[in-house]
């Protein structure tokens, strides 16, 4: 049988993979600076998580969420101590998508209302409402057109209010990346998260602050929008929740109550996955993970300035968006087949750096010298083909 094509993959067979580093099957080494997209959190196949997973997997895998299941409880009080949101409720999923498509239906069953804010250059996910609220058309089938679903430009408050004043009454829920991933990594100012704030409250929509690639420690605080200092009523999480065990959540403010039934999954919430997502958040609250990113992400980014060819090195911890100038559009291809490195990239030139949390001085620097002598092949190799023409 034939894998469904749709997935634009390097010729790359990747096999094995420890900390900061994967290895694809002729043993060869890359440097993952990528965390397969921002899911690797603690370092990949970490002893701890492997141990925790293999533990449970011993007592029991799954069972359906019609019973209590007690590691749920326990991933749940971890959670609210390392976030500082122990307020919140817990609902278990599985996917960013499914995260965020709970999320939006929630604040509709919640406000009786239809109407979906979300923002230009946003990424939700691939299911219908999630999809609905993302900007890009070439990923939505008919089936997920809507019209309750307006985009607005990102970071204009303006546009915001303007928008609010006309249609606040309708407005079931305002959803946003604390800093945009997909879009090319764009924070979100901090003026206009509380604008959203100001907005939701006045109105009483819900403010979903999508944290999918921008939570979990990854920016250096546990959920971005926190460099606000506003609080969201939901939060959606995934990526690293699970260090690529697949497990989402959403966080529910309290004043938002749960009617039995009205979410649900069957494998949302099963042992072995809060078993891997428990040794996420003690491997981060053991190694102070969520300061280390916003450390190493310092350090990355004064040293990426440093660098006459890139421009608009941006991001907060270790979420890093560069770009790069035409005449090196080859860089990050370059990267990965002649150098071993995988980074991110966002069009139309920008790479994205997601590593792991617990990536290291030494590897930064590996990374940074790599970058280098790249920088420097692609650019003899561009005067090569212009004498040879
Ligand atoms: N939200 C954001 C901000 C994302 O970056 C992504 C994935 N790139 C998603 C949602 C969807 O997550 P998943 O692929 O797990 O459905």
């Amino acid at each position: 049988m034939k894998l469904f094509d749709v997935y634009p993959l390097y010729d790359i067979a990747i096999t094995r993979a420890s900390g900061a580093y994967v290895w694809d099957d002729n043993g060869v080494q890359y440097l993952d600076m990528y965390g397969g997209h921002a899911v690797i959190s603690i370092g990949h196949t970490h002893p701890h998580w492997v141990k925790r997973i293999e533990d449970q997997l011993e007592k029991i895998a799954f069972y359906s969420n019609s019973v209590h299941l007690p590691i749920q409880q326990q991933l749940a009080d971890k959670l609210g101590a390392v976030s500082g949101k122990n307020d919140y409720q817990l609902f278990l999923c599985n996917s960013g998508a499914e995260a965020n498509e709970n999320a939006l239906k929630l604040a509709s069953f919640h406000t009786g209302r239809k109407k979906i804010v979300a923002f230009s250059k946003s990424f939700h996910g691939r299911t219908s409402l999630a999809v609905a609220a993302t900007d890009n058309p070439a990923i939505v089938a008919p089936v997920n057109e809507t019209n309750n679903v307006a985009f607005l430009p990102f970071n204009d408050v303006a546009a915001l209010e303007q928008y609010f004043a006309a249609n606040g009454h309708t407005i079931a829920a305002v959803i946003v990346e604390g800093i945009q991933g997909v879009g090319g990594i764009h924070i979100a100012s901090e003026a206009f998260l509380q604008s959203i704030r100001q907005q939701c409250n006045q109105y009483n929509a819900l403010f979903i602050a999508d944290s999918v690639q921008c939570g979990y420690g990854r920016s250096g605080k546990f959920f971005s929008h926190d460099y606000a200092n506003v609080q969201a009523d939901i939060y959606t999480m995934a990526k690293g929740m699970g260090n690529g065990f697949p497990v989402a959540g959403i966080l529910i403010a309290p004043h938002i109550p749960a009617k039995h039934g009205m979410l649900g999954t069957t494998f949302g919430g099963n042992p072995l996955a809060c078993a891997a997502a428990l040794a996420v958040l003690e491997v981060i609250e053991q190694d102070n993970l969520i300061e280390m990113a916003k450390q190493r992400g310092m350090y990355l980014m004064n040293k990426l300035k440093e660098f006459p060819e890139l421009s608009n090195v941006r991001g907060r911890g270790l979420m890093i968006g560069f770009d790069v100038p035409e005449n090196l559009k080859s860089l990050r291809k370059t990267l990965i087949f002649d150098y071993k490195i995988f980074t991110g990239e966002a069009k139309p030139n920008t790479i994205r750096l997601l590593p792991s949390l617990a990536l290291t001085r030494k590897q930064a620097d590996e990374f940074l010298e790599t970058l280098r002598e790249a920088i420097d092949a692609v650019k003899a190799e561009a005067v090569n083909q212009v004498s040879v023409k």
